[in-house]
């Protein structure tokens, strides 16, 4: 077989690609090494976090929310084999709609594990252990993330965990230790923090989200602890010991010889994802990695071979479903001879905790880091009528403007549903 473009991964940037490349009318195929399409963000990121996200909020707002609007529940209690059961179905329509969008637009799917035999050859390894090898004219590499899990914090997918498992788990634990205060760690800590789990978040940096703005990180703690979620930043962990059933956890303060223990059900690993390029041929081709795994490329998210490109995880920039949509449209336009651009400015970010955290732009930080001068905004929502009405009053909108133009710089939120308001927003 041959086709114009082959796209290896189909997660929310191999199957974006796939889609405007065959929109475009180049003849193209998807390989994908698992049963299912949609990649980490449809099975076991974005979609089924999101949805235990809600389904956990519904549960802790009808326990220490609905008395005071004077709805009274008795014998409340959570059912985690049905919620878990709800986000599988989820996950499962979710899939299903994308293996529909690239028989409607007549992609083809290869089920098996592609590498490359030359820039024009795509080998995939089947689950029977037969392999088929077909012809291309570009190749679109998309092949995503996996998490960071280093051998001293001895994952066993059992009691040591990434948020592959903790997305699974059938029965609320008592304690949790997380590692790393980023997204992932803030939105299942949530998640189980809502379930009534006790929850240790262990972060190195000074504060939780070190990479959004201050503000904002310093909001969600409040928001947290009041959770009763308990922070350990400025810490870091020297070691993981699975039992049977429990896990110890040793701690050490960052800049002290102090150190503690944590006994609890599980060990989360959330410090962060590496690009996947395990076994996909890249020396065959010729193609290397940065000092993160990274593929390299250009401003056309070109590799250094003419007609490979890499898009998503797997390059540099936000691990974000979202960026890794838009650079899927952008190489496919590129392939078809067209100019597309892409502003990463105006990639937004949202923390699906509650509150909500929300933001586009500059932080307060990187504005300050530029000499750039500007002016800030704040608003907080307890000051707002609207927001008391739903017992909504954490958090506040932080605007940033260039001091002489007014231009929008950043835009940075914690309240309720921020990540819908965000989209409203124009920088
Ligand atoms: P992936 O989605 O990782 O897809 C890559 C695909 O390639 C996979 O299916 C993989 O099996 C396949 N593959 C790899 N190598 C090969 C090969 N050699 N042959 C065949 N197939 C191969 N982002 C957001 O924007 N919003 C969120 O709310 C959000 N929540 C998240 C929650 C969690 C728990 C996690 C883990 C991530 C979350 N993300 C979120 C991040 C998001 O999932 C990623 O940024 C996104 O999936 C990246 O898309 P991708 O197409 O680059 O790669
Ligand atoms: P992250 O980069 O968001 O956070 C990792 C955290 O771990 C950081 O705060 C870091 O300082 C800390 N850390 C690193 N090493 C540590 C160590 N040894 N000990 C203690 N702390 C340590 O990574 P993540 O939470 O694993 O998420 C991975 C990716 O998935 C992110 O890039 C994120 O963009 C994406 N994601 C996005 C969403 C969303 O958009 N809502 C949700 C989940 C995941």
């Amino acid at each position: 077989m041959r086709y114009d473009v082959t796209v290896i991964g189909s997660g929310p940037g191999g199957y974006v690609a796939a889609i405007r490349c065959a929109q475009l009318g180049l003849s193209t195929a998807i390989i994908e090494k698992y049963n299912t399409l949609g990649g980490t963000c449809l099975n076991i990121g974005c979609i089924p976090s999101k949805a235990l996200l809600d389904s956990s909020e519904h549960y802790h707002n009808a326990k220490d929310k609905f008395t005071e609007h004077g709805i009274d529940l008795s014998n409340l209690k959570v059912n985690m084999p049905q919620m878990i059961k709800r986000k599988n179905d989820v996950v499962d329509q979710t899939c299903k709609g994308v293996e529909f969008l690239m028989k409607k637009n007549k992609i083809t799917i290869y089920t098996g594990h592609g590498s490359f035999v030359d820039a024009n050859h795509i080998s995939i390894a089947k689950a029977d252990g037969t392999e088929e090898t077909i012809e291309t004219d570009k190749v679109i590499i998309a092949t995503g993330s996996k998490p960071i899990t280093p051998a001293a914090f001895n994952y066993d997918k059992n009691r040591v965990i990434t948020s592959t498992e903790a997305l699974n788990i059938d029965a609320v634990p008592k304690s949790m230790v997380i590692i790393g205060g980023g997204v992932i760690g803030l939105e299942l800590g949530s998640v189980y923090a809502r379930l009534g789990t006790e929850i240790h978040v262990v972060e190195y940096m000074d504060r939780i989200l070190p990479t959004m703005d201050k503000d904002c990180a310093k909001e969600l703690t409040r928001s947290m602890k009041k959770l009763g979620v308990k922070f350990h930043v400025k810490h870091m962990v020297t070691g993981v010991k699975a039992n049977k059933k429990s896990v110890t956890v040793e701690v050490q303060k960052r800049d002290s010889e102090e150190t503690f223990k944590l006994n609890t059900d599980y060990c989360l690993v959330a410090i962060g994802r590496r690009a996947y390029t395990d076994k996909l041929g890249l020396d065959k081709v010729g193609i290397g990695t940065d000092e993160k795994g990274r593929i390299e490329v250009d401003e056309h998210l070109q590799t250094k071979i003419p007609g490979i490109y890499a898009i998503g995880d797997v390059i540099k920039g936000a691990m974000l479903a979202h960026k890794a949509e838009e650079e899927g449209i952008f190489v496919a336009e590129v392939i078809k001879g067209q100019k597309p651009h892409i502003d990463y400015n105006l990639i937004p970010g949202v923390v699906y905790t509650w509150p909500e955290v929300a933001a586009v732009g500059k932080t307060e930080e990187q504005l300050k880091e530029a000499g750039i001068a500007y002016k800030a905004g704040k608003f907080p929502f307890k000051a707002l009528g609207r927001a008391r009405a739903s017992m909504d009053t954490e958090g506040m909108v932080k605007v940033l403007a260039d001091a002489t133009t007014d231009e929008i710089l950043g835009v940075h939120m914690v309240g309720p549903r921020t990540a819908d308001m965000l989209s409203l927003i124009h920088i």
